[in-house]
């Protein structure tokens, strides 16, 4: 099977593209990486009747602005991997992007592709929970600074409005003492995760945590943000005995539902394993930066 026939619309500003989405209507569809939208075009699960082509917009920046590091939604995830800035200055966005599929996909995917689909087993929606990420989005009526907890609403659902496009995301600049690290578990090297846990951990001077975010994928209809776990950690010196029970308290309150890959009691013993892990990493990571 192929697609459905479609027309095609290389946009040349963002405002061309909320112009012709809005011409579009609910038939109209952007175009980033196409690492998620043409497979299910392929499938005939979404059958668009026009694609606006945002390549050639100038949305591939990636920039420090003060305490923020300031991310084009058309940055790879190539770049995000290998970028000696990102990895310096959003090490937790690099990790995940190293991640996402295979070299072909992260050649070509996008940040924005990847947030707007909202695929609730990705990582960088995910990270960008870890992260406090803002996410900025401009349509017919301005532009929108969304947090990213307000962004994702339901499977494949984000807050994004019709003819709405995703321009840019925020991200704060890694502290010091402050540790990060993502872990998963996927069937196969370069399969989407079944269970995915995202963590950062900033500590005060007397070692305490100060900052805690540990974000989850795969065990909902979006990605969540484990604050149970947090509030167990945050304010008091973490040791493996805390890691331990709030890694517990994370798997305790979700809600995974079963599929064909695994049963809903199996990715919560994966939430357990991997944000134990997580945070193992991160603290150890946060211990050993010097302030
Ligand atoms: C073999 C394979 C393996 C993969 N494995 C993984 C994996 O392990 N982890 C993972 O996270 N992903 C995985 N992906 C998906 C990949 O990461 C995609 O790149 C990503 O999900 C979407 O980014 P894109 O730029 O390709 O978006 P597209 O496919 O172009 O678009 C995706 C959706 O987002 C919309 N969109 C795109 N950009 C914007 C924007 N700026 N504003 C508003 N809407 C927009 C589109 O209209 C579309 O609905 C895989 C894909 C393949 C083919």
């Amino acid at each position: 099977m192929g697609p459905r026939p479609f027309r095609y619309e290389r946009a040349t500003s963002v405002a061309d593209v909320i112009d012709c989405l809005r011409r579009g209507g609910a038939n109209a569809r952007v175009l980033a990486g196409g690492q998620s939208l043409v497979p299910l075009m392929n499938l005939r699960l979404v059958e668009p009747e026009l694609l606006v082509d945002i390549n050639d917009l100038p949305l591939a920046h990636l920039r420090r602005e003060n305490d923020a590091m300031v991310l084009g939604a058309l940055v790879r995830h190539q770049t995000l991997e290998e970028s000696e800035e990102v990895r310096a200055l959003c090490p937790l966005l690099s990790e995940a992007a190293g991640l996402v599929g295979n070299v072909r996909v992260r050649a070509l995917g996008t940040l924005g592709g990847s947030l707007a689909h909202a695929d609730p087993a990705a990582e960088l929606p995910m990270v960008s929970l870890a992260l406090d990420a803002q996410l900025v989005t401009e349509g017919p009526t301005g532009s929108r600074t969304l947090r990213s907890e307000e962004f994702f609403r339901g499977y494949l659902t984000t807050a994004l409005e019709p003819a709405e496009l995703l321009t840019e995301v925020r991200v704060a600049v890694r502290q010091p003492r402050e540790g990060w690290a993502v872990e998963e578990f996927a069937l196969r090297q370069g399969d989407f995760a079944v269970v995915a846990a995202a963590a950062r951990v900033q500590l005060n001077d007397e070692g305490r945590v100060d900052v805690v975010r540990l974000a989850l994928a795969g065990v909902g209809p979006t990605p969540v943000r484990a604050q149970g776990a947090e509030d167990q950690l945050v304010g008091a010196p973490a040791n493996p005995r805390r890691v331990e029970a709030a890694s517990r308290r994370a798997a305790a309150d979700i809600q995974p539902e079963s599929d064909v890959h695994a049963s809903a009691a199996y990715r919560r013993h994966l939430t357990y394993v991997l944000a134990r892990r997580a945070l193992t990493r991160a603290l150890a990571r946060a211990e050993e930066a010097t302030p």
